[in-house]
């Protein structure tokens, strides 16, 4: 575990608008906060808000929300440590690590280990490439007679590595690296007689997460008579296959900016469609597209494209991957090569210009591409037909959008030649199947969950609970502000807890209860409210609700009231009234449901005892004084 004053070092030392820039280099400032589009959902105008001085950001289209080791957690899919010890990095903090189990201490060393490792492994197999006679002859030549610049090579740090069959280990070993981790991470083998390398005599590929470490290496056979032209890292405890991405750390920027993800093949591919000019192309390398790597691609882009090399059998084969995609609710568009081509050849048979021309003018949405090839194959045989009308319904099913489901359905009745209220009907069997198996698909991550979850709360109308949630934003967002009465200076949330206090008030909605006896206690405490401690609180539910507490959508700028002399209708114009009004509110609401209570109490008793009686008489007096105050007052 990191220790508790390291993590407060880092967490003084953020500068969450810094550790987001990073991330977002659109971000701009704009009043008192800092706006960019979002990075968690698709959007063309900026809803995705940072608030330097509160240290959180929020959007206002998808709910997402948190602080800046929340954002780095989702942005890079990372754990709550890793997140910390990537900010450390960024604000030179030193992390000793303590009181682990030594369980933990064996399963956190060794990610550490194989994140070491591999990050020598890759300067490694670059220094052969670039400094070693057997590398520029081999490793070297075989990159530039691809095609590939100086520039490039060095931007995806290609290696080599050499004939020596234990180079790399020998090397390691000699500079103190462990062999536990060596083996660990796949890079070496070792038995009684010594060690041997995984890579021998190819030129590497290094893999690199989201935010560029290196993970795993491909390594591309130089002699054609070797069997296997490509040899891959194993996955290991940092190296999972299904959720990295090929050139993801590469093309983020791009992917975001042309709004459209290009998928190939392969490593090869990567690079030339990067140097031909494409920078926003990633590769699942080998395997099939996962729901995770699906979703790394969402949060910069709901489009992508899929390039396919000239045979429709590929195609074929990857239907049932591209549904995947659908269901995300990503739109899918597929690019054909001619016969013989791929995206590795093409770009470099063709000019840049020509090669971008063809890709934009080749893209196929994928249904209609799919409607077209399939009734292409059965235009005489009805059975067939119908197989394959029902396949296009499956696929159109799948997308979350009601509205595109059917904008396909048109699309697609014309090119099956079927009428476009059977396609519609073929699809609704399918939804309703669905329904059935009770498919419930989580594609949000939890933090986003929650946000989404707070944010639809309140619909579920309980008087009570709308005015304890009100004291609570109240208490939020000017816990420490002084009101002056005419008698009386105090705090906010001095008076609206001495209010509570002296009426016996307490929060019906559990929640809120559990907030509201934190926020008392951390007061007394301190003596002042400090909203960081829930901003940065570790159950999720309650950061997720402060935020939407002191967020605000629009920010009314101090300028605009002084130049229009416009009552904006701001809050605080009146902060005394403001209160007043809402502890009013709540006592309204407190006591009526108190009488709904009795009443009903009442109603099932023969013979109610003239306590309850007399308890219902106060009641109602009290509730004309509450109503009477709120009327004069406020009315
Ligand atoms: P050639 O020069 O013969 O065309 P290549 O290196 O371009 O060889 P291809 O056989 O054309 O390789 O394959 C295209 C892409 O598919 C490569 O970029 C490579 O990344 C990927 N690929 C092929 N085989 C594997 C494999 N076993 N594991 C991972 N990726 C592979
Ligand atoms: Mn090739």
């Amino acid at each position: 575990m990191i220790p508790k004053e390291t993590v407060d070092k880092i967490f003084d030392s953020i500068k969450i608008e810094e550790v987001i820039t990073d991330y977002l280099p659109d971000l701009k400032k704009r009043g008192t906060n800092y706006w960019a589009c979002c990075p968690f959902h698709n959007e063309k105008t900026p809803s995705f808000s940072v608030s330097p001085t509160k240290g959180i950001y929020k959007c206002f289209g998808c709910g997402a929300g948190g602080n800046a080791v929340n954002f780095v957690m989702e942005i890079g899919s990372l754990s709550y440590p890793e997140a910390l010890k990537e900010l450390a990095l960024k604000y030179n903090i030193e992390i000793k690590e303590k009181e682990l189990t030594p369980e933990q201490i064996d399963k956190e060393n060794k990610r550490d280990g194989i994140y070491l490792i591999s990050s020598y492994a890759n300067k490694f197999f670059q220094e052969q490439l670039w400094e070693t006679e057997e590398g520029k002859i081999i490793g070297l030549s075989y990159f530039k007679q691809r095609g590939y610049s100086e520039e490039t090579i060095k931007k995806f740090q290609l290696g080599f590595s050499p004939k020596q069959k234990d180079a790399l280990s020998k090397q390691a070993i000699k500079n103190l690296y462990q062999k536990e981790f060596l083996e660990e991470s796949g890079l070496s083998f070792f038995n009684e007689r010594g060690c041997a390398d995984r890579f021998k005599e190819r030129v590497i590929f290094p893999i690199h997460n989201y935010s560029g470490k290196v993970l795993g290496f491909g390594g591309r056979a130089l002699d054609p008579k070797n069997k296997a032209k490509y040899l891959n890292s194993p996955e290991n405890p940092i190296y999972n296959k299904s959720k990295v991405l090929y050139g993801l750390y590469f093309a983020k920027l791009a992917i975001g900016r042309r709004d459209n993800c290009f998928i190939v093949e392969g490593y090869t591919d990567v690079i030339s469609m990067y140097q031909a000019g494409v920078e926003n192309v990633v590769s699942a390398s080998g395997t099939a597209l996962s729901t995770e790597q699906i979703n790394l691609i969402g949060r910069l882009t709901k489009n992508i494209t899929l390039l396919f090399d000239g045979d429709e059998a590929g195609l074929r084969a990857s239907f049932k991957s591209i549904d995947l995609i659908l269901r995300e609710g990503m739109n899918v568009k597929v690019v054909m090569f001619p016969e013989g081509e791929d995206p590795d050849s093409y770009s470099k048979m063709l000019s840049q210009e020509d090669f971008i021309n063809y890709l934009s003018e080749n893209s196929k949405d994928f249904i209609q591409y799919k409607s077209e090839l399939l009734n292409k194959n059965s235009k005489n045989d009805p059975a067939k037909r119908v197989k394959h009308i029902k396949d296009i319904a499956r696929s159109i099913s799948v997308i979350p959008d009601r509205l595109l489901r059917s904008e396909y359905c048109k699309v697609s009745s014309s090119l099956l030649d079927v009428s476009e209220q059977d396609l519609l009907r073929e699809v609704s069997l399918f939804l309703q199947e669905k329904k059935k198996v009770k498919f419930i698909h989580s594609k949000t991550s939890q933090q986003n969950k929650i946000a989404a979850e707070i944010e639809k709360k309140p619909v579920k109308t309980n008087l009570l609970e709308v005015c304890e949630k009100e004291i609570l934003r109240l208490l939020f967002n000017y816990g420490n502000e002084i009101l002056e009465f005419e008698d009386e200076k105090i705090n906010v949330s001095e008076y609206i807890m001495g209010e509570l206090h002296n009426d016996n008030i307490t929060f019906s909605n559990s929640f809120y209860k559990q907030i509201m006896n934190e926020y008392k206690q951390k007061i007394l405490e301190k003596k002042m409210f400090n909203l960081n401690h829930f901003l940065n609180h570790e159950n999720s539910e309650i950061q997720q609700l402060s935020i939407s507490f002191v967020s605000k959508k629009h920010e009314i700028s101090k300028k605009w009231e002084d130049i229009h002399h416009i009552f904006t209708g701001d809050e605080t114009k009146n902060l005394e009234l403001t209160i007043e009004k809402a502890v009013l509110s709540l006592k309204q609401a407190f006591i009526k449901n108190e009488i709904e209570q009795i009443n009903k109490r009442i109603s099932d008793e023969e013979d109610p005892s003239i306590i309850i009686i007399t308890k219902l008489t106060k009641l109602n007096k009290a509730l004309v004084i509450i109503n009477k105050l709120l009327g004069r007052n406020f009315n």
